[in-house]
């Protein structure tokens, strides 16, 4: 259940607004971290045994509920949990007049199998999606949380389909209202708040998925709902809500519902949905009736997240609109996505940027924006394996083959010469497109590139695929940020850069976490046995070389031995040493930047490039 507000709810949405408010309240005794959110536990029993139970519990329960909105539903919320006698989940209750604050009781006797297997947490947490609504809308707020509770638990593999279209066939007749009663907003009883509201949530779930060809669902509405509202946190007029969710799915479908339903008693046919649905009376006994009208909307509402699609950063949007290049390698279907952004002004050059290890397309934000306002076209490109582009289950990675990909996607666009501009490793890319393409670049620059340096050569051990994919698996929202913090950015920290952690927490910990784990680990297995340094003579383009100071990257120093560790990832002689060996080079350095000097400092970084590129001939 959530208590209606109290008009407090101000308090709690500065809590919520910044990106990553990682501080809990001094009376909680844990913080555990789930997708960049932070959950305070608030336990009155702290033996051992049961801290490790109910870490799992909670950490299963916020991760269902992150991977049906694409994120957890609040930046930080406090879980309070109350010792009582038995063996099960009591009550719940989530409000948010002094912060968010869920509070649970827990059976002292839980056991594992009773925790994995509850519902009352997902179902209070899901309520931390909705924005305050109001008293008199709870019926809507109940009814989503007891609707996605069971959908989404379904789609995770938490909770049997059966069961869930059990339930709800079982239970929504309490929801019909009864002679005499009115509308949705007029009858605040036990049955039409939460199994009417559960009701209003399948009847507009089939609803949009019948308007929009089953394209879209119920889902949709509530994630965009989620993102511009901010959730619990924040107040909103209902109608409010309910018009950013249709806009999200192009249809009226909530809006026309809910003015149908909230001052008028509506009864429709259960009977004839569910037998539309195929869902027979009894699922647990019964089959299900795949040739039913709406057969594919019910498998389609509670089908398994897909991992693929998952893992293709589905909840990050991009600064300009992504498009996709279909191709064919390695006996697959793949695609690369890209964004194309036309010149501010007529320059006539086209920039191509390609973006390194832990970095996206977007990540060149700043870049694409400096270039075009300089007259450039800018491709940024997600290399195979990365951000919004294709997994695969396998992929022989090279420097060649990921240079072959973007050479096709960049001959689709009929592009001619290019500006080729690599950052990290996709300055290794940079320079081996440069090596097999030497006609179509007109100049080159890296930025931080990697592979100035044989890291095996120095001696750093080789680790096998499967070490590299477990190392990749405990990836946080947390080690990301201490690791960028320290090498990216020379130990500063800007909100500024919290957007392309989230990015990445996201890729990491989401429901295709394996896939991503798998290609990075394959990935980073390339840059550690292709290394490009010694081909930097063979260059022939004119080449700009950014270098900041402060950097240290280096593949695999983290587990090599003290003495190897120390002969790595030295910049300020690595940018000149590679700048000696490029027959025609220019080697800028920033003193005070790390590895990712465009976005630590945008504009110093921007006006160095555009006055560099200025200065090469071509
Ligand atoms: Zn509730």
């Amino acid at each position: 259940m959530r208590a209606a507000a109290l008009g407090l709810s101000m308090l709690a949405a500065a809590a919520a607004g910044a990106a990553h408010a990682s501080t809990c309240p001094s009376a909680t005794s844990e913080t555990l971290a789930v997708r960049g959110s932070t959950l305070c536990l608030s336990l009155d029993d702290s033996a051992a045994a049961r801290r490790e139970l109910v870490h799992a519990w909670v950490e299963r329960s916020a991760g269902i509920v992150a991977d049906y909105y694409g994120r957890f539903p609040a930046a930080l919320v406090v879980i309070e949990l109350r010792t009582i006698d038995g063996g099960g989940v009591g009550g719940g209750r989530t409000t948010n007049d002094a912060g968010l604050i869920i509070h649970v009781n827990v059976g002292r006797d839980a056991t594992a199998a009773a925790l994995a297997d509850d519902w009352v947490l997902v179902h209070e947490m899901v309520h931390l999606a909705l924005p305050e609504v109001g008293r008199r809308h709870n019926w809507l707020a109940e009814g989503l949380a007891v609707y996605v509770e069971g959908v989404a638990r379904a789609q995770s593999g938490n909770r049997a389909i059966a069961d869930v279209w059990a339930e709800d066939r079982h239970s929504m007749p309490m929801g019909l209202p009864r002679a005499g009663e009115g509308g949705m907003d007029q009858t605040p009883g036990w049955g039409r708040t939460y199994w009417g509201g559960a009701l209003f949530c399948l009847q507009a779930e089939v609803a949009i998925r019948r308007q929009t060809a089953n394209r879209v669902g119920l889902q949709t509405a509530l994630r965009a709902i989620l993102k511009e509202t901010g959730g619990y946190a924040f107040d909103r007029d209902i109608e409010d809500v309910f018009r950013i969710g249709d806009a999200a799915t192009g249809t009226r479908v909530l809006q026309d519902l809910y003015a149908g339903a909230k001052n008028t008693a509506q009864i429709p046919d259960l009977d004839a949905l569910f037998s539309e649905l195929g869902v027979p009376k009894d699922p647990k006994t019964e089959a299900f009736d795949d040739r039913a009208p709406l057969a594919a909307i019910r498998i389609a509402i509670t089908a398994a997240v897909d991992p693929a699609a998952a893992a293709e950063l589905p909840d990050f949007d991009y600064p300009y609109p992504v498009k996709r290049f279909e191709f064919r390698s390695q006996r697959q279907a793949l695609h690369m996505a890209y964004m194309d952004v036309a010149p501010k002004q007529e320059g006539g050059r086209t920039a191509v940027l390609l973006h390194g290890k832990n970095f996206c397309a977007a990540t060149w934000l700043s870049t694409i924006d400096a270039l075009t306002a300089a007259g450039y076209r800018v491709v940024a490109p997600d290399q195979i394996g990365f951000c919004k582009s294709t997994k695969p289950e396998h992929y022989q990675y090279s420097f060649q083959e990921l240079a072959r990909n973007t050479h096709a996607l960049l001959s689709s666009l009929g592009l001619g010469r290019v500006t080729l501009i690599g950052h990290s490793t996709g300055g290794m890319l940079a320079v081996r497109y440069a090596l097999m393409y030497p006609a179509q670049i007109e100049r080159l620059v890296l930025v931080d590139p990697l592979g100035l340096e044989d890291w095996k050569a120095k001696g750093v051990p080789s680790i096998s695929l499967d070490d590299w994919y477990a190392r990749e698996l405990q990836t946080s929202a947390q080690s990301i940020r201490d690791y960028e913090r320290a090498t990216y950015y020379a130990g500063h920290w800007s909100e500024d850069y919290e957007p392309w952690v989230q990015m990445l927490a996201q890729l990491n910990s989401g429901p295709g976490k394996e896939l991503v784990a798998w290609n990075s680990a394959a990935i980073y297995d390339m840059i550690y046995t292709q290394p490009i340094v010694y081909e930097l003579g063979n260059l022939s383009v004119p080449t700009v070389l950014m270098i900041g100071d402060k950097d240290t990257t280096a593949i695999g120093k983290d587990f090599s031995p003290p003495a190897v560790r120390a002969l790595l990832g030295h910049y300020p002689e690595l940018g000149k040493s590679a700048a000696r060996r490029i027959p025609h080079a220019r080697l800028i350095e920033f003193p005070d930047f790390g590895h990712a000097p465009q976005i630590q400092d945008p504009v110093a970084f921007h006006k160095a490039l555009l006055q560099a590129l200025k200065g090469i001939a071509h």
